[in-house]
């Protein structure tokens, strides 16, 4: 029996051409006791692959965090499968706002300790306590609110090429960092602030949530289904549209557009440009933005250092690289001093216009 993916990227693409059918690339999450991570594992992998699912899903004891594209014809048939599990029945699925059928190319459906790399202890803490979830109408309200601290809850990278107006984001590289960083900043706010927050599906905001009211916070929300069900909402109830520029997607969409603002700019050249790329040197793959000129020019490279050992044979790229790890993508999304106009994002204390001590 086939438990894991067998074919490459190309391979997949091929088929997907081939077949001719629209695909649907949609994302969902529960937090749920899982006892046995491993057993569900193989038996969503064994359906899931028959009803040609694509997507990289999480599973561990607490849950479920599942990202993927399918056939749109074979739609019915994996919502009656996920209906058919407990904790999954009648579960909110985030459909994502601009389809490609090319968004995800492998199934991959993998055991890890926890559904999102948060870095908590959730010993140390009430987890279920969470924040008041808002609607696109609520938020909408709540973030007009001179009380309001609205703060985004994802990594510079994301938060770079869009977001919501008004938003605190945090210049970090990863979610446990801004975890920190929030807290330090709006200490003197705990209790009379409104503290609002979002990402892009919602899951990042049920921890930072409840984090946060354990660290003392009184008025705690989280945009319920995060930026892609708000948009959704925003489109279905003809609502004011107020998040600027595109949400970024872990996916080969990269981004979705949201509103048609370019909030960012080519990191190489400076000109207006709000999708990101990885830099074709495999010894790098450094996130970073490039506008279509510079692709050309750079030959998708993020460096002429980069671009001179991309156009070296294969073999010989690879002799230079043994022995040294490519950290660029996990640590250095986007970091590189090299790269003249990546910006720096707002300081907290800017948005808040409040005095640092
Ligand atoms: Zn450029
Ligand atoms: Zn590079």
């Amino acid at each position: 029996m086939q438990l894991y993916n067998k074919l490459s990227g190309k391979e997949r693409a091929a088929l997907i051409e081939k077949a001719g059918k629209d695909r649907l690339t949609l994302s969902f999450y529960q937090y749920a006791k899982i006892t046995n991570p491993q057993e569900f594992r193989d038996q969503l992998f064994i359906i899931w692959n028959q009803l040609d699912v694509l997507g990289r899903i999480y599973i561990a004891t607490e849950g479920i965090n599942a990202q993927l594209s399918l056939p749109a014809d074979r739609f019915d048939e994996f919502k009656k499968h996920l209906d058919s599990i407990n904790f999954l029945k009648g579960i909110r699925l985030n459909i994502a706002i601009e389809q490609d059928n090319m968004s995800f190319l492998k199934l991959k459906v993998k055991v890890r300790h926890k559904i999102v790399a948060d870095g908590l202890n959730d010993d140390t803490f009430d987890v279920t306590n969470k924040g008041i979830h808002v609607g696109a109408g609520t938020f909408n309200e709540l973030i007009e609110d001179e009380n309001t601290v609205l703060v985004d809850m994802r990594n510079h990278y994301e938060s770079e090429i869009g977001h919501f107006k008004n938003a605190v984001t945090p210049d970090v590289d990863t979610f446990r960092e801004s975890l920190d960083i929030i807290e330090e900043d709006l200490k003197e706010h705990k209790e009379d602030k409104n503290l609002v927050m979002y990402c892009t599906g919602g899951i990042r905001c049920e921890k930072a949530s409840a984090y946060f009211k354990h660290k003392g916070f009184k008025n705690v929300y989280q945009l319920e289904g995060g930026i892609i069900e708000y948009t959704r909402q925003v489109n279905d109830k003809g609502l004011e549209n107020k998040f600027i520029g595109n949400n970024f997607v872990f996916d080969d969409r990269r981004a979705e557009k949201i509103s048609d603002d370019v909030i960012a700019q080519c990191h190489q050249c400076g000109s207006p440009f709000d999708v990101h790329t990885n830099c074709a040197n495999d010894a790098c793959h450094l996130l970073f933005i490039q506008c279509d000129a510079c692709k050309e020019e750079m030959n998708n490279c993020c460096s002429t250092n980069c671009k001179e050992i991309h156009a070296l044979p294969y073999e010989k790229q690879k002799t230079l690289r043994k022995g040294q790890g490519n950290s660029n993508d996990i640590f250095k999304k986007g970091r590189a001093d090299y790269l003249p106009y990546k910006k720096d994002l707002r300081n907290i204390f800017e948005t808040l216009k409040v005095e640092k001590k």
